[in-house]
């Protein structure tokens, strides 16, 4: 039902109820009045009756009495007369409209106040009834009229709200399909009027924060679009980088050849290619024999340049299809896939060897070294990664141990045991027969430029391969828990030679470097005790050096050892500091006095400033947990001078001297005192 429907409906129904209730009323009075005037001309009519008729009733004429009662009848409006004496004996009577209903009215005849009798009137409310629907008649006539007026001027009010309305609904939905900005038309100044215009407002405002919308929106796809753009920018930084770090994870940093890893996995392919072929293939392994005095004489510059050297001399001889890779330190491994035996293995090792051997430049001095070649084939000699690899090594050791340049694999080379076990049962001898020696390089106090103790750093005088680095036996003997009796030989000869400086009046504490093992070792505190009993000299003389990434194997138990070695009086130093990611936290709790800042990056200092960065928050570090700190690898007087600005406490490096033995540490104390 449309609204204006309802409203004319509503307004009528109202307006009906209202007509109703006066018509009602109207009628009441009417009826009531009307009444009223019957009863006072039936009154008067009986009175009038009575006066005419008393003569007649007291003198009982009764044919007198009946012709004034039909002569009564016959007024207006009276439809019955009647006569009664004083005995209510009726005399006479005329009409025949008697009605109960009919309007009636008694006068009672008396004379002195005694009674003759009484007449009657009846009279008919016919005209009545008639004046009455007459009226009643006009009142709807009236109402009916009023109906049909209000109902039109209901009509046209609603057709006049209805036009507003209708353009305003009009208008709500072109706003709602988004049109704004339209003005719809106002006439006059009403409420409706106004309620339009506010409407037209509102679409004025709705288009300005549209076009507000609109220019936001194009705002945020332009920044969108930009941002986009540097999304895809770093993506690609990104993924270059990435591409940089697994290329660092795979490669050696130095030469940029593959390392151990990647080598690993093309061996691991090369495999899979060959037993899907089946074709044979060389593995062949080559270390430099000369490497460590080309380090030690000229310095690791020398040496890295050596190293490059090698490698870029490596990677020429050989073809594209094979894989030449750095295994660590002077280590070098080479994948030929298309090495079929024994005789193109030969061939191609001899052309390497060749190569490398050819004397090089590095830093103004012409070196020349050998190097030790050993070779594997698949699947002859192994057919899987690790047994390639070890077999390789094998043959470059026996080749090493020979002097022969090349070796290739033979089964009897593993029955005599392989590397690691020959190396083990040397270095148990070695400990036994003494052929072990110290080397010593001193610690300088950086204040007083005074030497303040001093490091020993262990060598085997190897009966065939000469003097080996700790490097080359140290890990080897931690593999196989000889390092326990390792550490106690260094222990007692360091403690023997402090003696010895005591005894000479020279007294100077030595530092023993202790590695992991040691310090899972719960008796090993006790144990160094009865060493310095043993040989006579105080705890104060003797200091353990641990790695801190030794210390994070198990860091509980450590901590135990550290507290243990602190309690008996052999004070401890952290080594390498730097290179493990021992926390702040875990620091604090360690008895320890010192930290050494790893030689990696004093070495930098003077070339890398992040290095000189890390170098200064270790001393601050250091100092903030109470500890000294001492810088190892200085090389140069620069690298001295900024450790002491820095603040740094103790000096150690080839720019003091490189490890001696312990004659010759005796001679350069003497020159350096
Ligand atoms: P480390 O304890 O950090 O010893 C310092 C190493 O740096 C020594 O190498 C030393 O020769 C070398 N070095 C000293 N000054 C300089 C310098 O200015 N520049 C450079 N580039 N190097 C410098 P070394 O003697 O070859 O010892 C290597 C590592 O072997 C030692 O590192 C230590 O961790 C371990 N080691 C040495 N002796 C023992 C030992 O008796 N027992 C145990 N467990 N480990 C030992
Ligand atoms: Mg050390
Ligand atoms: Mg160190």
């Amino acid at each position: 039902m449309s609204f204006r429907l309802k409203m004319i409906m509503g307004i009528a129904c109202v307006e009906a109820v209202f007509l109703l209730a006066i018509l009602m009323s109207s009628l009441a009075v009417l009826t009531r009045s009307e009444h009223q005037a019957l009863a006072t001309r039936a009154g008067n009519d009986a009175r009038l009756f009575g006066t005419a008729a008393a003569d007649a009733l007291i003198s009982e004429d009764l044919s007198s009495l009946r012709r004034i009662t039909r002569a009564v009848v016959h007024t207006r409006g009276v439809v019955y007369a009647a006569a009664w004496d004083g005995s209510d004996r009726l005399l006479a009577a005329a009409g025949r409209g008697y009605h109960r209903r009919n309007t009636t009215a008694v006068y009672a005849i008396r004379i002195d106040g005694v009674p003759y009798g009484k007449v009657a009137v009846w009279l008919s409310d016919h005209g009545f009834g008639a004046v009455l629907a007459a009226a009643r008649a006009r009142i709807v006539a009236i109402a009916l009229g009023e109906l049909l007026l209000v109902g039109l001027v209901s009509w046209l009010l609603g057709s006049y709200l209805m036009r507003q309305i209708a353009r305003i609904e009009a208008g709500t939905a072109r706003i709602a399909r988004g049109e704004f900005g339209f003005l719809l038309p106002v006439s006059g100044g009403d409420e409706l009027a106004r309620m339009v215009a506010g409407f037209n407002a509102m679409s004025i405002k709705l288009q300005e924060l549209q076009a507000e919308a609109d220019r936001r929106y194009q705002e945020t796809q332009a920044l969108n679009e930009k941002l986009e753009g540097r999304v895809q920018e770093r993506t690609l930084a990104l993924a270059t980088a990435n591409r940089e770090l697994e290329y660092l994870a795979m490669h050696d940093p130095l030469t940029s050849l593959p390392n151990r890893i990647l080598l690993q996995d093309r061996l691991a392919q090369a495999i899979r290619a060959a037993r899907r072929a089946p074709a044979p293939f060389a593995l062949m392994v080559m270390d430099l024999d000369g490497f460590k005095d080309v380090n030690d004489t000229l310095g690791h510059a020398a040496g890295d340049l050596l190293l490059q050297e090698t490698a870029m001399r490596v990677t020429k001889t050989l073809r594209q299809s094979d894989t030449a890779a750095r295994l660590g330190g002077d280590e070098f491994a080479l994948l030929l896939p298309t090495v079929a035996g024994p005789v193109d293995a030969e061939a191609v090792a001899r052309k390497l060897l060749r190569a490398v051997e050819e004397p090089v430049s590095v830093g103004g001095q012409t070196v020349q070294v050998t190097a030790s070649l050993g070779v594997a084939l698949f699947p002859v000699h192994g057919d899987d990664v690790g047994d390639l690899l070890r077999r390789a090594d094998r043959a470059m050791y026996e080749a090493k141990r020979g002097r022969l340049g090349l070796a290739i694999f033979k089964k009897d080379m593993e029955d005599e045991g392989d590397d690691r076990l020959r190396l083990q049962g040397d270095l148990q001898r070695a400990i036994a027969n003494g052929e072990l020696i110290l080397y010593y390089q001193p610690k300088i106090d950086l204040a007083s430029g005074k030497i303040s103790g001093a490091e020993a750093l262990v060598r085997w005088q190897h009966p065939t391969l000469g003097l080996l680095a700790p490097d080359r036996f140290i890990p080897l003997a931690e593999r196989t828990r000889l390092i326990g009796p390792l550490t106690f030989y260094v222990v007692r000869a360091a403690a023997r030679q402090a003696r010895a400086w005591r005894d000479a009046g020279r007294p100077l504490a030595i530092a023993v470097n202790i590695s992991a093992i040691n310090l899972e070792d719960a008796q090993f505190a006790d144990h160094v005790a009865q060493i310095l009993q043993d040989v006579g000299v105080d705890p104060d003389m003797i200091e353990c050096e641990v790695t801190e990434t030794a210390l994070m194997r198990d860091p509980d138990l450590a901590r135990k050892t550290i507290e243990a070695l602190s309690k008996i009086g052999v004070r401890v130093s952290i080594d390498d500091f730097g290179t493990g990611y021992s926390s702040m936290t875990y620091l604090r709790k360690l008895a320890v006095a010192a930290v050494k800042i790893d030689k990696s990056f004093v070495i930098d200092m003077g070339v890398s400033r992040n290095d000189t960065v890390i170098v200064r928050s270790v001393i601050d570090l250091g100092h903030n947990l109470g500890l000294k700190v001492i810088g190892e690898g200085v090389e140069n007087a620069e690298t001295m001078a900024a450790l002491t600005s820095l603040g740094c406490d103790f000096a150690q490096g080839y720019h003091l001297t490189r490890p001696l033995d312990a004659e010759a540490f005796d001679a350069w104390r003497r020159t350096h005192s």
